[in-house]
């Protein structure tokens, strides 16, 4: 896990950093926290999807930009995800710290290292760019659940 700032990323880090930045406009929280949160993935060839969070009067129910992206670049046949970046805002204010995936997000993304192999390079960055951590999906779940019964 590192510390950085927005200019000590690598060029394809800040791009996808500023396309998940675009999707916060897509967000939809009307509710308590209004937050707002944008993310994008980059697949082994190079595309850039976005997804950003969709809330729901009942907040179990809310879905986490991060697997509004993956589920795009799903739907758009692409599941060789290895970058991920998450981004967002506070309803009008800012978010002072990195904002992390949560846990169902990891569980979730963890799926895609089964499918893939190797490894997914997060970007988690507070609403300024100003405070960054670049980590990986197995940094941030290094134990994940592994299931019970054999893959079909
Ligand atoms: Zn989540």
């Amino acid at each position: 896990m590192m510390n950085l700032t927005f200019d000590e990323l690598g060029n394809e880090e800040r791009e996808l950093l500023n396309e998940a930045e675009k999707a916060i406009t897509d967000a939809y929280n009307p509710y308590n926290s209004q937050a707002r949160i944008g993310a994008a993935v980059r697949t082994k060839s190079n595309k850039i999807i976005a997804g950003s969070n969709i809330a729901n009067v009942s907040s179990t129910v809310n879905l986490c930009a991060e697997r509004a992206a993956f589920a795009a670049a799903n739907a758009e046949g692409h599941r060789d995800i290895i970058a991920l970046a998450i981004i967002g805002t506070d309803g009008d204010g800012v978010i002072e710290d990195p904002i992390m995936p949560c846990g169902v997000c990891r569980q979730f993304m963890e799926e895609y290292l089964t499918i893939n192999g190797g490894d997914i390079s997060v970007i988690c960055s507070n609403s300024a760019k100003s405070k960054i951590i670049k980590t990986s999906l197995k940094e941030l779940l290094p134990l994940p659940y592994a299931g019970s019964s054999e893959k079909k």
